[in-house]
């Protein structure tokens, strides 16, 4: 059989590499084909494999997708939204697959992507691990039962480089939530808080965002009703789980038709 071929966007970054170790180890029938940084990126021209720490690949980081298009049937971008943008026009011009791991999407951004799945398939999830996808799948139930009677807060920890807020894994768990509420996260998200705010509105569900360190990734949904608080919580310690589960979604996308997949689809939940 033979195997999916993976361009790696963002080839150095510390998603990139990850992903490109997990391609090294993976047992889906995928392996590392091109791999891009952005133009000017010092290490273009440098093999991508000793980038992330391991033996020479012979892939060398190039900064054209267009022009390398036939060494890759399948995306993995983890960048930020121009990049992911840049590369979504030369994945539909050439039909291929894209697994999308960046966060940070504007609406408008998001609508650009939701036009193209019309064309080529998409693999969009704003957390690629397995145990956080088992999570929403939680939160949206518990949300069902104990939405009426509490309220919900949601309270993520990320590393200090982290450039987006709230994370798009505590926006997909608010969605989560709200979806088992019956309501509009839009409508009904408070994203900040400061100075005299008044009492809690009922039905809302707040965000609070915490920055700093090495923290890789810390999730916590509290339902607070009245004599008693859940709690569902995710801690990544690894990027290893995010890499391992975009491999994954990356070798099931391979030769499927035109749309936009979740993670829940690639993992059977
Ligand atoms: P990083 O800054 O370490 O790496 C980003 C990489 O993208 C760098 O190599 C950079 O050169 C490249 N890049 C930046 N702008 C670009 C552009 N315009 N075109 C092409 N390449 C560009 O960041 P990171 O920690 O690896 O995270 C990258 C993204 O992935 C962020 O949006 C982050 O929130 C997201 N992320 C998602 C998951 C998930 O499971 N979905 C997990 C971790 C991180």
């Amino acid at each position: 059989m033979n195997k999916t071929r993976i361009a790696v966007l963002g080839a150095t970054g510390r998603m990139g590499r990850a992903v490109i170790q997990a391609l090294s180890e993976t047992r889906q029938p995928v392996v590392l084909g091109a791999a891009f940084e952005r133009s000017g990126h010092a290490l273009i021209g440098q093999d991508a494999a000793v980038q992330a720490g391991l033996p020479p690949s012979g892939v060398l980081i190039a900064d054209d997708l267009a022009a390398r298009a036939a060494d890759f049937d399948v995306v993995i971008d983890f960048t930020r939204p121009e990049g992911t943008l840049a590369a979504l026009a030369v994945c539909r011009a050439h039909g291929k697959g894209m697994v999308i791991g960046t966060t940070g999407f504007t609406p408008e951004q998001k609508q650009q992507l939701a036009d193209a799945a019309q064309q080529i398939p998409l693999c969009i999830a704003a957390n690629f691990s397995v145990g956080v996808n088992v999570c929403l799948n939680l939160l949206e139930q518990a949300a069902r039962v104990l939405a009426a009677d509490s309220d919900i807060e949601i309270v993520e920890a990320h590393h200090k480089h982290k450039v987006d807020a709230p994370s798009g894994t505590a926006l997909a768990m608010g969605e989560a939530v709200a979806r088992g509420a019956g309501i509009d996260l839009a409508t009904h998200a408070i994203y900040a808080r400061q100075g005299h705010t008044g009492a809690r509105e009922a039905g809302k569900i707040g965000f609070a965002t915490v920055r700093g360190g090495d923290v890789v990734g810390d999730h916590t949904v509290m339902f607070l009703g009245e004599g008693e608080r859940v709690e569902i919580t995710h801690k990544a310690s690894s990027r290893q789980n995010f890499a391992r589960g975009a491999v994954r979604a990356a070798g099931w996308l391979g030769g499927k038709a035109a749309g936009t997949y979740s993670m829940r689809e690639v993992l059977g939940l």
